[in-house]
């Protein structure tokens, strides 16, 4: 075991503080990387507050990890000492189902082992995230960080950037396709970023008037205050897709009614409570409504090259780890801009 120290919430919706704790010796498949810089997802506050039910504690949360390989195993094969990596959602996963051959480890029928608040295939250990200096990892699951991304701004690529990318793709966005997101928070930058790179005309629904330079410097066409319930009605039947970013409880049938036929709404979002899904939302238009989760690590590598090739990386408020449990508050406002991420020299 080696030692490695990060900053963890010991009990339900407590702050979180330094904590010291182990890794396992890499083995001859894992590469051990040094983290240099770690994003904050909505999924961590949610985690920590234990709004989706069975959070494990201690917790190191974290998700969206970069950094430098500092040691390899001896049957790794692409990388080496010195290489910019990264890490998602995902650490392991039984490689056999079917989901696993199709490289969409996320569906594993077996157990996805998730980067924190998840046992490895052992059953007992916790895995701990990437609020921390160090995590060990088995290869497969390690991504490339393409040169062109500056490495702070690629962290929220790991999650943020593959939840939105994977369902555009599926759901093959288009060029001229009428696409909206909703939230402009984490996921829903990226979201707009891909989507019109992608070549999509591209709405933002949001409830922060004030972001709305932003929108349209990241590729949006428009943004629509959605408080102003006017200004949803004008705009029935509209879109095509709508990716749905939002982290909190709302109004599903209202944004479903802008769909146009055959269009589709995809969850992304994951609020604390179910939400209502009234029938006639749906039947009108042959609606679908849908769900996706993040991405597999083949297209996640695909991502990270389409955003090289595009000059796509997040925007980020760069912090210190102590400055962790007030980056949650800000994001519980709505308010930031439009990534947290975790400089982890500050731990030193
Ligand atoms: P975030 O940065 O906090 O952004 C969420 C955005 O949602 C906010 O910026 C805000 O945008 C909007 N919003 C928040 N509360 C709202 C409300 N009450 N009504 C309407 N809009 C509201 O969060 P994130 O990191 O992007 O994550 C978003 C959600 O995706 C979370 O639930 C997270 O757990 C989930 N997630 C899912 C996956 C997956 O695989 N499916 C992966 C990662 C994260 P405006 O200010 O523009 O209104
Ligand atoms: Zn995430």
């Amino acid at each position: 075991m080696i030692p490695a120290k990060g900053y963890a919430a010991h009990q339900v919706r407590s702050s979180l503080k330094p904590f010291q704790f182990e890794r396992r010796s890499p083995g001859p498949q894992d590469v051990l990387i040094n983290i240099h810089y770690c994003g904050i997802c909505h999924s961590d506050i949610h985690k920590v507050r234990d709004e989706w039910g069975g959070s494990r504690f201690p917790m190191v949360p974290g998700h969206e990890i970069v950094g430098i390989v500092e040691q390899v195993g001896d049957s790794v094969k692409n990388f080496k000492v010195g290489d910019a990596v990264g890490v998602g959602c995902m650490v392991d996963s039984c490689s056999s189902c079917n989901s696993c051959k199709e490289g969409l480890e996320q569906y594993c029928n077996g157990g996805t082992v998730f980067t924190y608040d998840s046992f490895e295939k052992n059953g007992k250990t916790l895995t701990y995230g990437g609020y921390s200096n160090i995590i060990v990892v088995k290869e497969e699951f390690v991504l490339s960080i393409p040169p062109e991304i500056p490495l702070a701004q690629a962290a929220p690529l790991l999650c943020a950037g593959i939840t939105t990318y994977s369902p555009l793709r599926h759901w093959k966005v288009s060029p001229g396709q009428r696409l909206a997101v909703v939230g402009l928070g984490g996921l829903g930058h990226m979201a707009v970023k891909i989507a019109a790179a992608m070549g999509a005309e591209v709405s933002v629904l949001s409830t922060s008037e004030k972001k709305k330079d932003d929108a349209l410097r990241f590729g949006a066409k428009r943004l629509i205050n959605t408080t102003n319930k006017s200004n949803l009605s004008s705009l029935a039947g509209y879109f095509d897709l709508i990716i749905n970013t939002v982290s909190s409880n709302q109004d599903l049938s209202q944004l479903l009614n802008l769909l146009a036929l055959n269009g589709t709404m995809v969850l992304v979002g994951v609020p604390e409570a179910p939400a209502a899904v009234p029938a006639f939302s749906l039947i009108g238009n042959r609606r679908s409504l849908a769900g996706s989760l993040i991405g597999g690590i083949k297209e996640t590598q695909e991502m990270l090259n389409f955003c090289a090739a595009h000059g796509i990386a997040s925007d980020i408020e760069l912090i210190r780890i102590d400055e962790v449990n007030q980056a949650y508050e800000r994001m519980l406002k709505s308010d930031v801009r439009y990534r947290f991420v975790i400089d982890l020299k500050s731990l030193d």
